[in-house]
């Protein structure tokens, strides 16, 4: 389905993504962790179309979307969520996501589809679909939860997951963790999850890479992650 080869981001002389390659099959939920400043937001940022890469290529179903622009890359089936939400403030929960289901998809969305779209989103990671709901009533995983449904909302076929456990407690770090296989399996999503930390992600990916100051160190089975040498060593900063 995703194919990045030798993808590298630059700014000015600095390398913050270097020759990164990997591939993901349809159905898979890839964990891609690594240390603050490792690469993650930025090799998201290059597969969404918010940077260009500055060389490497990314395939999608076989054609390269490398430096495409956002609502093009969105249009063709990448959603994305962003490490800091930043829903709508001025409208309410519904309204974000019905927005999203508009915006997100290519070709003429009927206002009823969205509408239908936007509330099985919400209902898919147990936000309320009540028209009123303002975004004033979340709490840190509720917007967490509001940044996964509008993606959601977009009919991706590939879901980009940036951080989704920040600022969550164990509670519900857990049910993030069970929400993301939950989609995957109802909606036949593949799942790109990115996180700093490795703890419950774990237990849900199939496959995990870890960066560090921008190169992949690792590739490989979850249960095999936290015994890899180089991994005990970011980590522990031994
Ligand atoms: P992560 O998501 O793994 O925490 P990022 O991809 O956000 O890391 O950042 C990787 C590195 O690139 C960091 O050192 C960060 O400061 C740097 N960086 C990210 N975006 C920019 C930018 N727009 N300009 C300059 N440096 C950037
Ligand atoms: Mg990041």
């Amino acid at each position: 389905m995703l194919k990045v080869t030798d993808l590298t981001k630059r700014f000015g002389g600095f390398t913050a993504v270097n020759r990164v390659s990997f591939s993901l099959e349809k159905g898979e939920i890839l964990g891609l962790i690594g240390p603050n400043g490792s690469g993650k937001s930025t090799t998201f940022n290059m597969i969404a179309g918010m940077l260009r890469p500055t060389s490497g290529s990314i395939e999608f179903d076989g054609r390269e979307i490398g430096g495409l622009p956002p609502i093009e890359i969105c249009h063709r089936g990448i959603g994305r969520t962003f490490q800091i939400p930043r829903p709508f403030r001025n409208l309410t929960i519904l309204e974000n996501v019905v927005t999203a289901a508009f915006f997100g998809q290519s070709g003429h969305v009927s206002r009823s589809k969205a509408h239908a779209q936007a509330e099985e989103a919400l209902a898919l990671v147990g936000l309320p679909t009540d028209p009123r709901a303002e975004v004033a009533s979340l709490g840190a995983a509720g917007l967490k939860k509001l940044e996964l449904a509008r993606a959601i909302a977009t009919q991706p076929r590939l879901l980009l997951a940036d951080e989704s456990l920040g600022g969550l407690d164990e509670t519900e770090m857990n049910q993030a963790a069970d929400m993301l296989d939950h989609i995957r399996r109802e909606k036949d999503i593949t799942i790109i999850w990115v996180e700093h930390i490795m703890g419950v992600l774990m237990r849900v990916v199939d496959r995990a890479i870890v960066l560090d100051h921008g190169e992949k160190i690792f590739e490989g089975l979850p249960r095999e992650v936290a015994k890899d040498p180089k991994v005990i060593e970011i980590y522990l900063g031994t």
